[in-house]
């Protein structure tokens, strides 16, 4: 249940009702915003006169849904907005791994020659395997934050686990959490207490409402910028790395107010989908694409066979702006 408390009852009282709720409180410019479980359908009618309006969810998507705030929120992502008003399609680019300074400085260059906002590339990988590339760890976030610097890039890079989640806080522009770090709760309640945006990856084994309860305890921590990443789910499938649920993506946009990105990229697996795939994901109307593109794809470091080269890039590229026109969006 959400409950909005006048703002003249004052903190402490706000903070005793929260407290008799088994409730968050976040503190809003006009109102105390409490947010207990969907179990809860009815306020004690002690509070009564300190309460505004109440809403009660079937489930415990509750900040995110559309039920509670009907416009996709409104989220800064480095240099442009997304969700809100606008009608833009962001489009990411970026190797997997930041793997060296002449790499990322290529990385750059390309996404500065279209024009493009936003640089990804991770430093703390969350490999299968212990004895694959980790990443550059701090090294890495500091070649990103070189980038920013020289180039006016904003930066999306991951978090692997809560030992370094302020590290990459502090460095990035957007928070990802990745795939396999959708549940850890650590990550979660530190992105909770920063206002930077953070973008969640759907854990490939996990439903729509884990993922979008995972955006809850960001949420519910008082961080309004999550956006979720659609990033291919396992089926029974092998031919393609993951499957890509764009079924899902459309119930995320009907039912929830989190902007979408999609990552055609980890979904196909292979390089050869990756242009069809991110054009189908144009079509789905979504705030964002996330691309994996590397200066020379063959010795990638992680994520070898799915990242494009660079005039594999600028191809697809060129081919956007229709398909996100015919859904009334821009790409940006
Ligand atoms: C990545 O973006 O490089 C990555 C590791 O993605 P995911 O968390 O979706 O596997
Ligand atoms: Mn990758």
């Amino acid at each position: 249940m959400i409950i909005h408390l006048k703002k003249s009852i004052g903190l402490d009282k706000a903070h005793q009702i929260a407290e008799d709720n088994k409730a968050f409180l976040i503190e809003k410019e006009d109102k105390y915003v409490l947010i207990s479980s969907s179990s809860q359908k009815e306020v004690n009618p002690n509070y009564t006169s300190d309460v505004i309006e109440t809403f009660v969810f079937p489930n415990d998507m509750q900040l995110s849904s559309r039920e509670y705030m009907p416009q996709t929120r409104e989220i800064q992502f480095g240099n442009v907005k997304i969700g809100g008003n606008t009608n833009h399609t962001i489009l990411i680019g970026g190797p997997c791994s930041v793997e060296s300074e002449g790499q990322i400085q290529q990385s750059s260059a390309l996404l500065k020659e279209l024009n493009l906002t936003m640089l990804r590339a991770g430093c703390y990988k969350p490999r299968t395997s212990p004895y694959s590339f980790q990443g550059l760890g701090l090294e890495g976030l500091k070649l990103l934050a070189k980038m920013r610097e020289e180039h006016g890039l904003a930066i999306i890079t991951e978090v692997r686990d809560a030992t370094h989640v302020h590290e990459v806080i502090a460095y990035s522009d957007i928070i990802q959490i990745g795939a396999k770090a959708m549940y850890d709760q650590g990550i979660l309640r530190a992105c909770a207490k920063t206002n930077k945006p953070v973008m969640i990856k759907r854990g490939f084994g996990s439903t729509l409402q884990e993922t979008v309860q995972c955006a809850e305890f960001v949420l519910s921590g008082g961080n309004d910028n999550v956006a979720l990443c659609e990033r291919g789910i396992r089926t029974f499938e092998t031919k393609t790395r993951f499957t890509l649920d764009l079924t899902g993506v459309a119930y995320l946009k009907e039912y929830t107010n989190l902007p979408v990105i999609l990552d055609p990229s980890h979904a196909m697996g292979h390089a050869y989908g990756v242009a069809d795939l991110t054009r189908a994901c144009t079509a789905m109307g979504v705030d964002g694409l996330i691309i994996e593109v590397h200066p020379n794809p063959k010795v990638a470091k992680s994520d070898a066979s799915q990242q494009l080269n660079h005039e594999q890039f600028k191809a697809l590229y060129k081919t956007l702006p229709p398909v996100a026109n015919a859904v009334g969006r821009i790409i940006v």
